[in-house]
């Protein structure tokens, strides 16, 4: 049989697994109690069988001691001893007659010390023959009382009475044994105690039915129908008495015994148990030989009962052993069911729990506390939930660390990208200066002698004019243009040659404050209120004076000439940001650089000043760049500006 497509629960299978030993226990215990019940309810069969028989045997023999104690009274009275004595036929027949009637005796004679009949009240034509040759009527003759089981041949029916014949004749067979009879002779004595004769008497068993029934009912306590039990008398083999019943509602004399009965009762002489067929059904006999007076079988007392009788009694215990394993059976399922069931709960939980963890639930707990391997598993579950937990949150903190590591790596690219872009810039613009300071070097070149000459010229000129001459005023504005372009020319030359700054160090307070002093003398300081600021730790710095003179110069110039109103002017100094290098700040409060042109102030020829060169804050930038430092501006509009310079110190 193939199992494997269908799906047992595991409450299924335990009860499957405790059950089926139970079943296969169940099942031999019902065997062997069948078998058990068999062989002890045949055996009480047979026991019953067999006491029955013996209380059967009782009844039998208290019918002969009843027709025992009547013959000897009868025997013992004076007026049968005087009856017999006389010989008077008539005295005995009227002693004989009512004993017979009363006593149910079927036969009655007297004999004479002889032997020979006085009187046979059924058939008193017939007397005088000689009886010494039977058995009782000789030994009662000796003194003796003598009772038993005899058969008498049908001549000795003829002679006791034609009734007796037709009582003893049978229904299916012909007289051919003659008469069953419990027999009885007693002696006949006178005072003197001489035997004077005999009286015997007898019961006829053949189609004594009333005799079986009497038996039946002592063995059967009355009820021998219910029973279904039944007594029976054989005269050799052949039933002369009894419940023999025939299908028409007669008695059934006249059947035989099997041949094996009749030997095993009548040739062997022993009592046989066992079952037997009668009627169409099946009965559990026991037959018991019935002997003479020598202890030769001459027949047999059976009793026996209806197999269905014990059959029934076999089937309801069968039904009650059924209905006891039935009971068990159901009471073993539904334990096992409530057993596998416990079994299974906690299997089913944790499924249930395997499947949350599944989702992603955290903090998934079995709280079965059971001390066996289920009590194991929900352990390992928890251990195993544990751990997962412990894992997940591991991945998510790695996770978050390589999230943090991207965006600080993203913004360090961000950073050089910047940074390669302001390289870039600088590189350009660096190339650019490198071009226009090649040309205005040679432009300058170029102009400085002519310029020479123009302006030696013009000084002669002036010289040579009075003061109040009216084209001196013109003579004086050559000169002053002259000097103008002669600082435009000295700028580019300064510009162009890029020098190599000079090793040395600078006093840088004292500087700045020269720078301060100095300022005035190009510019009026009217309304403009300096404030200088020199950190102490900042004094001598490396660098190239003149250089640094020229940066400074050009940064504070600028910043008057971005207040010609008025404002604060602050000069200051401190150390680099980390304590690394030095800054100097020139900062003031004109009205600021536009955003748009931020980007341009360090470009040369940029200005936005009338008489500007545009080359102040491009010279300080490649000094400053020569210096290793840079320069930053912070500016907005109305707010002034602030230009730092950052150094190594
Ligand atoms: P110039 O001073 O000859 O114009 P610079 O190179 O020194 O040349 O300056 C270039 C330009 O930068 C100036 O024309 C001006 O527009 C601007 N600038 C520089 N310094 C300041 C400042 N302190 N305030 C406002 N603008 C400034």
């Amino acid at each position: 049989m193939k199992l494997s497509g269908l799906r047992f629960s595991i409450k299924t299978k335990l009860t499957i697994a405790t059950l089926l030993p139970l079943a296969v226990a169940i099942f031999f215990y019902f065997l062997a109690g069948s078998i058990i019940l068999e062989a002890k309810m045949a055996a009480q069969a047979r026991e019953k069988v067999r006491s029955d028989l013996n209380v059967a045997r009782e009844a039998y023999q208290s019918e002969l001691s009843r027709v025992t104690d009547v013959v000897r009274f009868t025997a013992g009275f004076s007026s049968t001893a005087q009856a017999v004595d006389s010989g008077d036929r008539e005295a005995v027949a009227q002693i004989l007659s009512p004993v017979r009637q009363n006593e149910h005796l079927d036969l009655i004679g007297a004999v004479d010390a002889s032997g020979r009949v006085i009187c046979r009240p059924d058939n008193p034509s017939q007397f005088g023959d000689d009886m010494m040759g039977d058995q009782f009527v000789s030994r009662a003759l000796r003194g003796e009382v003598v009772a038993g089981t005899t058969v008498l041949p049908v001549a000795a029916l003829a002679r006791e009475g034609s009734a007796l014949l037709r009582q003893a004749q049978l229904a299916r067979e012909a007289l051919l044994h003659g008469g069953l009879f419990l027999m009885v002779a007693a002696p006949v004595r006178d005072r003197a105690g001489v035997v004077l004769g005999a009286i015997y008497g007898a019961v006829l068993l053949n189609n004594n039915h009333a005799l079986a029934d009497r038996i039946s009912g002592v063995v059967y306590e009355g009820a021998p129908e219910r029973e279904g039990g039944r007594a029976s008398l054989f005269l050799g083999d052949l039933a002369i008495a009894g419940q023999l019943k025939q299908p028409a509602g007669g008695r059934g004399t006249g059947a035989r015994l099997s041949g094996e009965l009749y030997r095993m009762v009548l040739l062997r002489d022993t009592t046989w148990v066992g079952r037997t067929l009668a009627a169409g059904e099946w009965y559990l006999t026991a037959y018991q030989p019935i002997r003479s007076l020598q202890g030769v079988p001459i027949g047999a007392l059976q009793v026996g009962i209806r197999e269905s009788q014990y059959s029934a009694v076999k089937t309801d215990m069968a039904f009650l052993l059924s209905g006891v394993i039935l009971v068990s059976g159901l009471i073993g399922l539904a334990v096992s069911g409530a057993l596998a069931g416990r079994l299974a709960q906690p299997v089913k939980e944790l499924a249930i729990l395997a499947r949350r963890l599944a989702a992603g639930e955290k903090e998934v707990r079995s709280q079965i506390a059971s001390r066996d391997e289920i009590g194991e598993l929900a352990e390992s579950f928890n251990e195993m939930s544990l751990a997962l937990r412990e894992r997940e949150d591991r991945i998510i903190d790695l996770n978050r660390n390589l999230e943090q590591k991207v965006e600080l790596r993203t913004g360090e690219l961000e950073d050089k990208n910047r940074l390669l872009v302001q390289t870039r810039e600088e590189l350009l613009r660096v190339e650019k200066l490198a071009a226009i300071g090649e040309l205005a070097a040679g432009v300058a070149h170029e102009i400085n002698n002519p310029m020479a000459i123009i302006r030696g010229n013009t000084e002669l000129l002036q010289l040579s004019l009075p003061e109040e001459d009216p084209n001196r005023e013109e003579v004086d504005t050559i000169l002053a243009q002259v000097k103008r372009v002669e600082r435009i020319v000295s700028s580019l030359l300064q510009f162009a040659r890029c020098e190599q700054r000079a090793q040395g160090t600078v006093r840088l307070p004292t500087l700045l404050h020269r720078i301060v002093e100095q300022i005035g003398h190009q510019e009026p300081l009217d309304g403009i209120s300096v404030v200088e600021s020199y950190a102490p730790e900042v004094e001598l710095v490396a660098g190239d004076a003149d250089q640094l003179q020229q940066v400074f110069a050009n940064l504070v110039l600028n910043a008057v000439q971005a207040m010609p109103k008025g404002g604060v002017l602050t000069v200051e100094s401190s150390l680099g940001p980390e304590g690394e290098g030095y800054q100097v700040r020139v900062r003031d409060t004109g009205p600021g650089i536009p955003q748009e042109e931020l980007s341009q102030i360090f470009n040369p020829f940029f200005t936005t000043k009338a008489t500007g060169t545009g080359l102040g804050l491009s010279v300080s930038y490649g000094i400053i760049k020569e210096h290793a430092g840079y320069i930053e501006v912070e500016s907005a509009p109305g707010e002034g500006s602030c230009f730092c310079v950052s150094l190594p110190s």
